[in-house]
């Protein structure tokens, strides 16, 4: 076999640095293993989409992980004319496991942050009509900024609370954690059934209404009651 030379452990080339996110007052950096995503999770954002705000069994899509950064400025992102925020509630893993039960769901958790789900809209209206992976509409560079993850054991589990979003200072995005459809151990529990869910897995867990245009310049203040504040400007 042909033996490929290296300087890198072994690896052929350097191996890829490990996506972190900062934990909250303390000194540890939470390793990204992956990022699911649940779609029409609110019901009202389900409406502005055009859909049935009917309680559905959740889908799932995915970022790659290095989607995931912690930065104040951030580039806009090419080949959109229609770039759009979602706020999020995300939970962190900290134990993996398949076919986890709803009641037990929430011993797997090990934080919570807030995170922007970034969206091309306009590529992923292309893509719903041309029947496509919607990948490059939602996985693409810098499409997951997120704020510092909040330990369990710091702020505990929370089901409730305001969730909201401006855009340079005006209120864009309104609900409250209480409005989702899939609550997050329903969604663990759904989820470790279709894969199974690895310490470090990062869940984005769907927005509320008043999704809406991003202009380079803009500024995003993003919110959770309970969990924290997100702060991002992009490139103008
Ligand atoms: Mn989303």
């Amino acid at each position: 076999m042909h033996r490929v030379a290296d300087g890198s452990n072994g690896y052929a080339i350097a191996a890829p640095a490990v996506t972190t996110v900062v934990v909250a007052g303390t000194d540890a950096a939470f390793p990204v293993a992956r990022v699911f995503c649940v779609g029409r999770n609110y019901a009202e954002h389900s409406i502005e989409m055009g859909h049935n705000p009917d309680r559905e069994p959740p889908f799932f899509f995915m970022k790659p992980a290095n989607a995931v950064v912690q930065m104040d400025r951030l580039p806009f992102p090419t080949q959109t004319r229609e770039l759009h925020h979602e706020i999020e509630l995300v939970v962190a893993l900290g134990e993996g496991g398949r076919d986890i039960p709803a009641e037990r769901a929430l011993d797997h958790i090990f934080g919570y942050a807030v995170g922007l789900d970034m969206t091309r809209r306009d590529m992923q209206a292309a893509a719903k009509q041309a029947g496509r992976p919607w990948d490059m509409a939602k996985g693409f560079d810098q499409s997951a900024p997120t704020a510092a993850i909040r330990a369990v054991e710091e702020i505990g589990h929370p089901a409730k609370g305001a969730v909201w979003l401006r855009v340079n200072g005006e209120p864009r995005q309104e609900g409250d954690l209480d409005q989702q459809i899939w609550k997050v151990p329903e969604t663990i529990s759904l989820l470790s059934g279709l894969v199974a869910l690895r310490p470090g897995d990062l869940i984005m867990t769907g927005t509320p209404k008043g999704v809406g245009p991003v202009e380079p310049g803009d500024h995003l203040e993003g919110h959770i009651d309970g969990v924290g504040d997100l702060s991002v400007s992009y490139d103008g």
